[in-house]
């Protein structure tokens, strides 16, 4: 049974020199995340990730590192895919935060994953990771895909359907060029 709280860390509560850089290991817990309609979740879905902060006078940079595997449903025939990835981000966090309610559309993104002095690393981990991922998830580069006729996995059988007809070319069969 997986613990599913998000892992949060308190910025303010760390034995910081300004300027001096910290570095400490931290259990980050991934959330799973949906993409094309597929449910995906990292396996195991804590993590070790290595985090660095300075104390930068009005707030903290933070980078974090980690390495995950994505496991979810591949995008051409839907068996089984993963994804192993190795993750660095680097932000800035404010020390003082407006009030959640004063925030707007054009204010830095990274402000949303911090509430209450807490800087949510899960959600900050999750989306580091859409980042990095490929235009499609597969189980292998080549994937043939599901046959769009009979649905059959064309990485396991050669069903024989023939491709659907393309009416426009059916139309062009009968079509001769004037003659002179
Ligand atoms: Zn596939
Ligand atoms: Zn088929």
């Amino acid at each position: 049974m997986s613990d599913h709280t998000l892992t949060t860390l308190d910025l303010s509560a760390l034995p910081l020199e300004p300027g001096d850089p910290l570095i400490f290991e931290q259990e980050v817990r991934l959330p799973p995340m949906r993409l094309a309609g597929q449910d995906y979740g990292f396996v195991p879905d804590m993590v070790t990730a290595v985090l660095k902060v300075i104390d930068v006078g009005r707030g903290y940079t933070v980078n974090m590192s980690f390495s995950c595997r994505l496991e979810g449903a591949c995008w051409r025939c839907l068996e089984p895919a993963d994804l192993d990835l190795d993750v660095t981000v680097e932000d800035f966090f404010e020390a003082e935060l407006p009030p959640i309610e004063e925030l707007g559309e054009e204010d830095e993104p990274t402000l949303w994953y911090q509430e209450d002095g807490m800087l949510n690393l899960s959600d900050w981990a999750r989306d580091a990771v859409a980042e990095l991922l490929p235009p499609k998830i597969l189980c292998q580069p080549a994937c043939r895909g599901l046959c769009p006729q009979c649905g059959g996995n064309r990485n396991l059988t050669e069903c024989g359907c023939e491709p659907p007809a393309d009416f426009r070319w059916e139309k062009l069969k009968d079509w001769k060029p004037e003659a002179d």
